[in-house]
């Protein structure tokens, strides 16, 4: 799930979202592109968590997956959108979330990011910090913000743009569909 995209296309300013994704990368880094995307968001949090209720949907599997598994899940989206989620999934008590948090002003959301440390591979604040030191990592991602962290994973599992990206830099990985084939490939 995606919720950071599902709440900008639908919440959000569409010109300045265009705009800025096309900076990331070149000028802007993942958090000053976060930042200006979401303080162009002024719907009350409440409002867009019940919207995300209703239309964010999660690939087929998650919940087995989390009560046998429980992950850590690493998102550069937030607590106050990605916990109602996941509680209505019945995984919230399952999974380790680390995620930015919100101060959704009425005159735009501000973002609280979790972590501000430059990583010495990217050079961005970054996931791959989180990722565990002694055991071996599965990483599962699809997003510009897993890139860095997937280098470093002993095992990936990719989809849409990480998984384009992976295969630009020819590093291996296994496609992700849903989360019951995942499950019978651990
Ligand atoms: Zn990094």
């Amino acid at each position: 799930m995606d919720t950071l995209h599902l709440v900008l296309e639908e919440f959000g300013d569409r010109d300045i979202y265009a705009r800025v994704e096309g900076a990331l990368g070149r000028t802007m880094t993942l958090n000053e592109v976060i930042a200006a995307e979401f303080l162009t968001v002024t719907t009350p949090l409440g409002e867009v968590v019940d919207w995300l209720l209703e239309n964010a949907r999660i690939r087929p599997g998650f919940a087995e997956l989390a009560h046998a598994q429980r992950p850590l899940i690493v998102s550069s989206g937030f607590h106050e959108t990605i916990e109602p989620l996941l509680e209505r999934e019945g995984v919230l008590d399952a999974v380790e979330l680390r995620a930015n948090r919100l101060d959704p002003r009425p005159d735009g959301w501000r973002v609280r990011f979790r972590a501000d440390h430059q990583c010495g591979t990217c050079g961005e604040p970054c996931k791959r910090q989180d990722l565990p030191q002694n055991d071996e990592v599965v990483f599962v991602g699809d997003g510009y913000s897993d890139r860095c962290a997937a280098l470093a994973a002993d095992r990936v599992f990719a989809r849409d743009g990480l998984a384009e990206w992976l295969r630009e830099q020819d590093v291996p990985f296994e496609p992700l569909t849903d989360f019951h084939e995942l499950a019978a490939r651990l």
